[in-house]
């Protein structure tokens, strides 16, 4: 996002519209941090410049990727789905989505006010990916741009800034353990906040043996009844 100099009047208003909290005034001049701006056009969709002076610059490169994942108005290109670019477990639809004895494994790196670097997202992506059995999910943006199964991200990506992105994979569910464990031992190198959720299908008797071995390595878990079931969808066969 730009400012143009020849209309903007340094007013402030859109100030406190970015979550990024990259408009700044400096010596009386409003100006956007372009490394800290992750491009969701927040600011000039709130529509209080009285100047309409924001306006997007056509994006080059990798920095196109900043307003994909953090644009909830574009559609992701490769996955098709807008916001995030990925149908993560935790909201959306997981009828069908993991065969029983599995689950799908979801960590969250960023959050307004802190965003996150994709190199941190890597980071994350390569401690779990020993675990990912059943691979990264692949119609998820941060897989899209993976360069092999380790989790290792293109280089020419790891600087670029996102709001937010996700990382997706599916293991069974006696390794969740060691998948928390995995992320607990990385989380010092990460310079974001993140969070993990879990999901997979009840036994028949009803119980979620990957909570179990989750609180039996220790972790307190906040289970809860956020997603979504699917009518009229085919549930995932069982092998
Ligand atoms: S595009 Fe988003 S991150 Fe960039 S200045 Fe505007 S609100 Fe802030
Ligand atoms: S609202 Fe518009 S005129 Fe006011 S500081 Fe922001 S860009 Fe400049």
């Amino acid at each position: 996002m730009l400012i143009d100099k020849t209309k903007c009047v340094n007013c402030g208003q859109c100030i406190p519209y970015c979550p990024m909290a990259c408009i700044q005034k400096k010596d009386g001049i409003v100006q956007i941090d372009l490394d800290e701006c992750v491009e969701c056009e927040a600011c000039r969709n709130a529509r209080v410049c009285p100047r309409d002076a924001l306006y997007m610059q056509k994006l080059e490169g990798t920095r196109i990727l900043r307003s994909q994942f953090s644009n909830p108005l574009i559609t992701h290109p490769k996955t098709g789905v807008p916001g995030r670019g990925t149908e993560e477990m935790k909201t959306n639809d997981v009828t069908g989505r993991f065969k029983r004895g599995r689950a799908g494994v979801c960590i969250e790196l960023g959050r307004p006010g802190t965003g996150t670097r994709l190199k941190d997202v890597q980071t994350v992506a390569m401690a779990v990916a020993p675990y990912a059995k059943y691979g990264f999910e692949p119609h998820n943006p941060v897989t899209a741009l993976m360069v092999d199964a380790t989790g290792k991200l293109r280089e020419d990506v790891l600087q670029e800034k996102t709001l937010s992105a996700i990382v997706e994979i599916e293991v069974d569910q006696k390794d969740i353990g060691a998948v928390l464990d995995a992320i607990s031992k990385v989380q010092k190198d990460v310079d974001t906040v993140f969070s993990v959720d879990f999901a997979g299908r009840l036994e028949r008797d009803e119980s979620f043996p990957a909570k179990i071995v989750a609180q039996k390595a220790g972790y307190k878990l906040s289970p809860n009844g956020k997603t979504n079931v699917g009518l009229g969808k085919p549930l995932a066969k069982e092998e």
